[in-house]
């Protein structure tokens, strides 16, 4: 195994495998096994890809749109994405000044490696989405983990931004609406941190906002560089059909910044998969220049579910949550479960404990804050109708009450 392992790239060989993605198995696992288990560990709308767009697709085959487009993706794609930006983000820019790539994924990591070098230092605020760090280290540079906790709204404040800019950082990765915590930055504190980033030029920003149209209680989105225009040289605008449409499978993601970084994702992406598929392309342009009812629609029920969960999972004993202010996430302290013994015999000694706990021993899954950098929390993703919440919250309630301290019998 070990001799195995040496056979690897050794960026490869100490990345972690994606958290979120171990968690998906280990539900698959076990219902292969018969088990019927609640999934709250994935991050993806339950609804289906509204019609038009799956027609589009179709119509896309049988119009013989099968084979390669350009590198950077076809030109009526990228000029959807231009509008997209222009319109709904103020950013001024054409269909050149774009590239679409085979999931948001994808255009992080191809920024990331058409831009590190060894010893280069990512700042990662913490909690943070679990594939930031690792794709860094994939590139064989450092995350530099900011902790953004609870007091700070789980947000980067520009003191600590400022604290940990050096001449050898090369990134900021800025995610809001966020995943894990649903925590949404303000126009001023965007602000704020554009001041510390405009004096450090050689930091680039990657702006993830593929959560932009899931924030509730009639918040405004705000992106970085349309907040401060002049951070656009060093910033890359990400974003993708996944969470807005309800299109994770299809897998197209897109990005606006400077040109040089552009081409450079071009000459990667050239020489590693030619581009996204042309179906999924056909899709994601109907879904950017068709009906959009769909965002709303599917916004306010993601708004009613949060209320929901939120207010069950704090009439959970042992979990509390503050509420998220976008994104279908709640992420929850499990502090108050840490030191007990579930009814199986397993000591809770972290957070990881209880994510596999509840899903052994109560079938629902949930992926542990650890992964995402803070512990001790879970992610909950309420991206389910209600009743499977509600029996989800009535598992995870059970499974709590059932608790025993370490010492004596006493239960939460
Ligand atoms: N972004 C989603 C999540 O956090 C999908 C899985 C992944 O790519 O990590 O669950």
């Amino acid at each position: 195994m070990s001799k195995n392992l040496e056979r690897l790239n050794a960026n490869l060989a100490k990345a972690q495998p994606s958290a979120t993605y171990r968690m998906m198995d280990r539900v698959a696992a076990r219902r292969a096994a018969g088990a019927k288990i609640i999934s709250l560990s994935a991050g993806e709308p339950d609804f289906n890809t509204p019609a038009h767009i799956c027609d589009a697709a179709v119509a896309a085959i049988r119009a013989g749109h099968t084979r390669y487009t350009q590198v950077a993706g076809m030109r009526a794609l990228r000029e959807a994405v231009a509008a997209k930006f222009r319109t709904e983000n103020g950013l001024d820019v054409s269909w050149q000044d774009t590239i679409v790539c085979s999931g948001g994924k994808q255009v992080i990591y191809n920024a990331l490696a058409a831009t590190l070098n060894e010893g280069d230092e990512v700042i990662v605020p913490a909690p943070y989405w679990v594939s930031y760090p690792e794709m860094v280290q994939l590139c064989g540079a450092n995350p530099v983990i900011v902790a953004c906790g609870e007091d700070s709204g789980f947000k980067l404040t520009p003191q600590a931004l400022a604290a940990a800019i050096n001449p050898r950082t090369r990134w900021l990765m800025l995610n809001s609406p966020s995943n894990p915590t649903g925590a949404v930055y303000s126009r001023d504190e965007l602000a704020a941190l554009a001041d510390v980033l405009l004096a450090h030029p050689h930091v680039l920003v990657l702006s993830d906002d593929i959560y932009e149209h899931l924030i509730f209680d009639n918040a405004d989105f705000h992106t970085i560089a349309q907040i401060e225009p002049r951070l656009r040289p060093q910033t890359l605008t990400m974003n993708g059909v996944s969470k807005a449409y309800a299109m994770t499978g299809w897998r197209i993601g897109f990005g606006t910044g400077p040109r040089w970084l552009l081409d450079a994702m071009e000459k990667l992406q050239g020489q590693q998969t030619s581009g996204a598929s042309s179906i999924s392309q056909h899709a994601a342009l109907a879904a950017l220049t068709g009906p959009q009812k769909f965002i709303s629609v599917s916004r306010a029920v993601f708004e009613q579910r949060r209320d929901l969960m939120v207010q069950l999972l704090n009439d959970t004993p042992g979990l509390k949550c503050v509420v998220p202010g976008g994104a279908f996430y709640a992420f929850a302290s499990c502090a108050g479960l840490i030191g007990h013994r579930t009814p199986a015999g397993t000591l809770l000694n972290t957070d990881e404990d209880v994510a596999h706990a509840l899903l052994d021993e109560a079938d629902v899954a949930v992926v542990h804050g650890s992964a995402f950098g803070l512990a001790p929390y879970i992610r909950i993703a309420y991206a389910l109708d209600n009743d499977s919440l509600r029996e989800a919250c009535q598992a995870i309630t059970r499974f709590c009450r059932s608790l025993s301290a370490e010492h004596g019998d006493e239960s939460i």
